[in-house]
């Protein structure tokens, strides 16, 4: 059947530590019509991350310049750490009907609702606060004074989970998988996004 469709921007939040990152990149892998948005930031890479996969990893006269090119959709200090969203990752191909999936801290996803209010919007929660600070000491990329950061912005973030449409608690991985599955499933049919020509014969 002949069919269109436009693009969803789908924000996805949620602490560092709940295990949003994989979630994230299990969706894109899985479902080809989601485009990851490669944020700018100013932080320094961890290792494995890849300039340009994984963020625009810029200096602070580059990330300036940007800003004063008006070139962000949104931009916020996080952790201490500027990061942006580039319009040019969402416009273009959103137009061309693909799905673009933003993972962005709270004060940037808000920004996006207002400016983009057809946005689908997901908060991802752990478990428990003490698992949360479990996988955080776990991870071993982050200096101590990170990991108490990173901590405190999730008990400032957490209350504000009912600003998203969805919520998604990822005790198990595979659990909170299937249910990120069927809500972008579920938003690709909505009528304002789907749009099918159904034939004579
Ligand atoms: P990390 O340093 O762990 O990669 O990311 C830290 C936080 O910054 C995460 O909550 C992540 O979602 C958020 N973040 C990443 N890119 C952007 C962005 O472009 N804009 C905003 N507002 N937050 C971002």
């Amino acid at each position: 059947m002949e069919e269109t469709r436009k693009g969803m921007l789908l924000v996805v939040s949620g602490a560092s530590g709940t295990g949003k990152g994989t979630l994230v990149s299990r969706l894109l892998k899985e479902d080809p019509s989601f485009v990851f948005s490669v944020s700018a930031t100013t932080r320094a890479p961890r290792e494995g991350e890849v300039d340009g996969v994984h963020y625009h990893f810029l200096t602070e006269a580059q990330y300036d310049e940007l800003l004063a090119k008006d070139a962000f959709l949104e931009h916020a200090t996080v952790h201490a750490n500027r990061y942006g969203t580039l319009k040019e990752e969402v416009y273009s191909r959103m137009e061309q009907g693909q799905n673009v999936l933003l993972d962005i801290d709270t004060q940037g996803a808000f920004n996006v609702m207002a400016a983009a209010p057809d946005c689908v919007s997901v908060f991802i929660l752990p478990p428990s606060y003490a698992e949360l600070k479990r996988r955080l000491e776990g991870r071993n990329t982050e200096r101590p004074e990170d990991i108490e950061r990173r901590f405190a912005n999730a008990r400032q973030e957490i209350p504000l989970m009912d600003r998203y449409q969805y919520i998604i608690v990822n005790d198990d991985l595979d659990a909170a998988y299937a249910q990120l599955r069927a809500i972008t499933l579920a938003e690709k049919q909505r009528s304002n996004r789907y749009f099918p020509v159904v034939p004579e014969a």
